[in-house]
């Protein structure tokens, strides 16, 4: 027995399989997903037991690795995504902890944009402990990569855009330096997500998500994944997840499920509005300069514009005048986004990066990365934008 895959006709649009994308219902006929909280699966007889345990016979185990509506968010993922396999976690933290336990060893070299996510620079940092060393180098200087290649390196990490600042790397230019090297690429596609930027299609081998973030998109559960070829996340991720145990709850799961059925029409959205409140900004005098890969004048634009479907992504980055108290005043000045470091909701939210997301870098490590005092972060949500931009004129009123 083979766990079946839904009955649907080949060839089906992206849309479509965001919405279709699953397990077969069960006999109950529910349109909807069902949620199976359970952490166990009742075998028919002992016989059956020892096959399955000794995964001579597919079937659901034990919820630590593997539970339907997990899968089923999976299929829908990596239909996405565009690969043959995904494997859901607990977060995207634990992603990225998976991909370096499956896939590395002592002794083994990364290669890693020094611009990605703060507490990925970290774990990446820590794993030195275990002999596992990681080079950071420019966001967007693909020289810089290829000079940092060693024999033992084995894994070039990358995220684009980035937190905060939105720069853009070259994925494919990426992904050639890679396979030259004998390496494979992963890329964190937090921001942009499956309907606006597909790695995979552009070369990369792995794609790493937050599900926090846009996946579900109303900010409600901690969730991850790693996408990547079937066979590949079979015979090194499976048996990770399986000992270490980072799982994705089935709950988790079936939220970001159902929010993949609007994910789409959310990341058109967001981003249509972003890009109206960042030329909006970009005229405040207030406003010293706007990191937003939609506007003409961010270096990376026309790259962006190629990778990301012709789309800058919902969130924008801005430095007021005044350094850190003018952007702490146009902060606490708002009354409509809400002051947290999470992304990717309906919500606007709006952020301080250098004493939040990125406030346990030293200063030293903030300034590689461009995260400036007077830097602020809006990720755009689904209110009217007119009403956000009235929110940020408030404080931005008094800074010039
Ligand atoms: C939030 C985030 C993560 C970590 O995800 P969690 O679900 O919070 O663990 C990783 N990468 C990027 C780009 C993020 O924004």
């Amino acid at each position: 027995m083979t766990i079946p895959r839904t009955d649907l006709p080949p060839g089906l649009g992206l849309d479509t399989l965001a919405v279709r994308e699953g397990l077969p219902r069960t006999p109950w006929g529910e349109n909807s997903e069902a949620l199976f909280l359970t952490s166990s699966f009742v075998h028919p007889d002992a016989e059956t037991a020892a096959r399955r345990f000794a995964n001579e016979e597919e079937a659901f185990v034990y919820s630590r690795f593997g539970n339907p509506t997990v899968t089923m968010m999976e299929r829908r993922l990596a239909a996405l995504e565009g690969s043959s396999g995904c494997i859901g976690t607990g977060s995207g933290m634990s992603a990225i902890l998976m991909l370096v336990m499956a896939l590395l060893k002592g002794g083994d070299h990364i290669v890693c944009s020094q611009s990605v996510f703060g507490s990925t620079i970290r774990l990446l940092q820590d794993f030195a402990k275990f002999g596992i060393e990681t080079s950071f180098v420019s966001q967007t200087d693909v020289g810089q990569w290829r000079a940092a290649m060693r024999p033992n390196t084995k894994l070039l990490f990358a995220e684009s855009p980035t937190n905060p600042l939105t720069e853009v790397c070259d994925i494919a230019a990426l992904a050639e330096v890679a396979h030259a090297g004998g390496a494979l690429l992963a890329v964190d596609n937090c921001f942009c997500s499956p309907a606006l930027q597909q790695p995979v299609k552009l070369g990369a081998d792995l794609v790493i998500h937050s599900g926090t973030k846009y996946l579900d998109g109303q900010g409600r559960v901690v969730a991850g994944a790693v996408c990547g070829p079937a066979e590949l996340i079979d015979s090194k991720f499976v048996p990770v997840m399986r000992s270490a145990g980072m799982s994705l709850s089935p709950f988790n799961a079936w939220v970001v499920l159902k929010g993949l059925e609007t994910l789409s029409v959310r990341m058109q959205a967001q981003s249509a509005r972003a890009s109206t409140l960042a030329r909006w900004l970009e005229a405040q005098p207030a406003v010293e300069r706007v990191y937003y890969p939609g506007l003409a004048s961010h270096p990376q634009h026309a790259l962006a514009m190629a990778q990301q479907s012709g789309c800058g992504g919902a969130v924008v980055s801005f430095v007021v005048k005044g350094e850190r108290a003018g952007a702490f005043a146009t902060i606490d000045a708002t009354r409509i986004c809400s002051i947290t470091a999470n992304l990717g909701d309906t919500k606007t939210t709006i952020t301080h990066p250098a004493s939040t997301s990125h406030g346990r870098l030293s200063e030293a490590q903030r300034q590689a990365a461009g995260i400036t005092q007077g830097l602020i972060r809006v990720a755009v949500g689904l209110e009217d934008i007119v009403d956000i931009q009235a929110d940020l004129a408030h404080g931005l009123a008094g800074r010039t």
